[in-house]
């Protein structure tokens, strides 16, 4: 039998790959997808913040961190980084699906705090669709609103104060740490940021005008955020609540995050739900429906309508009382989707590739 002699020049070998191997596995590609807020719409409800999702990228070495992105900023967005070890400051970008209160209200708020401490930082990019007329003649701005996020603070005069402490910070107050990068809206998908390995790819899709829905594409993995989208045809007849322009978006990625409503809202139900506003949400069903035919791996529910838990969505009370999970679930299998589905509370999270 032959004795196996390790030469010295094995045994370096062997360091090199054993002290190598760690390495090369940290080096792993990592994709994190966190909702930080699953309220649906405007109304308050125990505490839940507002719409926001945050995805990051990175590898293993850097906690999957490399790259940070908010996909909208609802009330108490702060709040929720805070407790995953995030500042305002470290955002690389902040995309808007669009400028309603609920999707927007936390914004003011992270520039404003990294207007106050972490300004040195390179300006925030903050991606919307360019602005959009609407029918009735208002028009949707997302950059006027980045502009004058911070107004109340310059004109209650605290902007002033608070350079008087130092004189470093810039001039002119939060809505100077942003940069407002807008895209004209296409229903064909479109890259419309990148950084390094990661592309972020948006689609025109209908809740109000000027609303988009965007998608993440990195080495780990993609996730698609829907946003509010629903059906461009604004009520049924028509083939399903989901958005066409999203469900192409979706083909293929791993992961869909996207506001829902459950059917007892709709027509009929006897909660007094505008008919109108529960027919540009997307309904538990139908995202089943959509998901199980792009492919999804996990679908995740987010801006409930109505919360878990609530006998009522604002002022709409539920006749039969609250729903659960299990409630959405039930929905979501209805469509005919098999594969994981997260009911989002405020920071689920899914990572890609799952843990083992
Ligand atoms: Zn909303």
């Amino acid at each position: 039998m032959k004795t196996f002699k390790p030469s010295m020049w094995a045994l370096g070998l062997l360091a090199i790959l054993f002290i190598g191997a760690p390495a090369s596995a940290t080096a792993a590609p990592c994709l994190v997808v966190t909702l930080t807020g699953t309220q649906g719409g405007p109304s308050a409800f125990q505490g839940l913040a507002g719409a926001g999702t945050l995805v990051t990228y990175g590898d293993e070495a850097n906690g999957c961190r490399a790259v940070i992105l908010q996909f909208d900023a609802g009330r108490g967005t702060s709040m929720r980084l805070s407790q995953l070890g995030i500042t305002p400051g470290q955002l690389d970008a902040v995309f808007v699906t669009h400028v309603h209160s609920d999707h927007v209200d936390g914004l003011s708020d992270l520039l404003q705090m990294r207007w106050m401490q972490e300004f040195k930082r390179p300006k925030v990019d903050i991606v919307c669709a360019a602005d959009a007329p609407a029918p009735p003649g208002h028009v949707m701005s997302c950059a006027r609103l980045v502009v004058h996020a911070g107004d109340a603070y310059v004109q209650s005069g605290e902007i002033a104060q608070r350079r008087s402490e130092d004189k470093t910070r810039p001039e002119g107050g939060p809505a100077q740490v942003a940069n407002v990068r807008t895209f004209a809206s296409t229903d064909q998908p479109q890259v419309i940021w990148s950084s390094g390995e990661v592309r972020v790819s948006a689609v025109r899709s209908t809740h109000v005008a000027g609303h988009a829905s965007y998608r993440v594409d990195t080495p780990a993995g993609s996730v698609v955020i829907g946003g509010d989208a629903g059906n461009d045809v604004p009520a049924p007849p028509r083939s399903s609540s989901t958005s066409d322009q999203v469900e192409a978006l979706a083909r293929g990625a791993q992961v869909i995050v996207h506001s829902v409503i459950h059917p007892v809202m709709g027509p009929g139900g006897g909660t007094g739900f505008p008919a109108p506003i529960y027919h540009r949400q997307s309904t538990a069903t139908d995202l089943g429906a959509m998901a199980q035919r792009t492919g999804a791996q996990h679908l995740m529910l987010t801006h409930l309508i109505p919360p878990l838990g609530a006998d009522r969505q604002g002022p709409y009370r539920l006749p039969k009382g609250a729903i659960t999970a299990a409630d959405y679930e039930a929905a979501v299998r209805a469509g005919g989707y098999g594969a994981a589905l997260t009911v989002g509370g405020d920071l689920s999270s899914v990572r890609l590739p799952a843990r083992k």
